[in-house]
């Protein structure tokens, strides 16, 4: 089903400048209707943010492969995601191989996330808790993705990144954020690029926004 708007909407992130096949490929497999409520359903492969309920949102699907183009997954890496929200930036990095843990703090959407990835047959490791201080039992990861604006970088998130790792995060206030590449160099040594401005959805927790 909808196999002709999934290939608009990769011919829509071509366009945009996303160049990596093996994303655009995951980009045809992840159903994104199935991540949204039933009233979205229509406006489901538009390259648009909408809505999924308790105030929050599943992501532009130019922002989620801008991401994954950046964190490029290698098959069997271990990739951390701080937000699941929808499940839909999850199913991505899964598709692309990778080994995915990721941390939703709202209680509804942790619930109706683990169904839906049960029902896909996904097997992604999903935690309901404060995603801002990680998760340290599987840790140091490849990559940690957080798909939530914070004021500062945890330093926990840093601390559990492999060496040669990268994590990336929107930084900046409630309305707008830069996005950071952070890769370690060492464990105390860290490279940072900059990305122009995003606009996420606040990042709740010990080394995010106070409630
Ligand atoms: N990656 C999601 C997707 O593919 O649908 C979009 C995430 S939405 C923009 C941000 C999510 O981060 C929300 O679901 C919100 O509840 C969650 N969140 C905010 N602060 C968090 C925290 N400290 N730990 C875990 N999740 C958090």
């Amino acid at each position: 089903m909808y196999e002709f708007e999934r290939e608009e909407l990769v011919a829509t992130l071509r366009k945009r400048g996303i160049k990596n096949e093996r994303v655009l490929s995951a980009f045809l497999k992840v159903q994104r209707h199935l991540f949204v409520p039933d009233v979205m359903i229509p406006n489901a492969y538009l390259d648009v943010a909408l809505p999924i309920g308790q105030g929050q949102t599943i992501s532009q699907p130019y922002t989620v492969a801008l991401m994954t183009e950046i964190l490029d997954p290698k098959p069997n890496d271990k990739i951390l995601e701080i937000g699941t929200g929808s499940g839909f930036q999850a199913a991505i990095l899964y598709e692309l191989g990778a080994k995915v843990f990721t941390i939703e703090r709202n209680y509804e959407l942790y619930n109706q996330v683990l169904k839906l990835f049960d029902k896909l047959n996904y097997k992604i490791a999903t935690r309901c808790s404060d995603g801002t201080i990680g998760w340290s039992d599987f840790a140091p990861y490849d990559g940690i993705i957080v798909t939530a604006g914070s004021p500062t970088i945890p330093e926990n998130l840093k601390k559990q990144l492999k060496i040669g790792g990268k994590l990336i995060i929107p930084v900046g206030d409630k309305s707008t954020q830069v996005m950071k590449i952070i890769k370690k160099i060492s464990e105390d040594k860290f490279k940072i690029e900059e990305l122009s401005h995003f606009a996420f959805v606040p990042l709740i927790g010990r080394e995010g926004w106070k409630e």
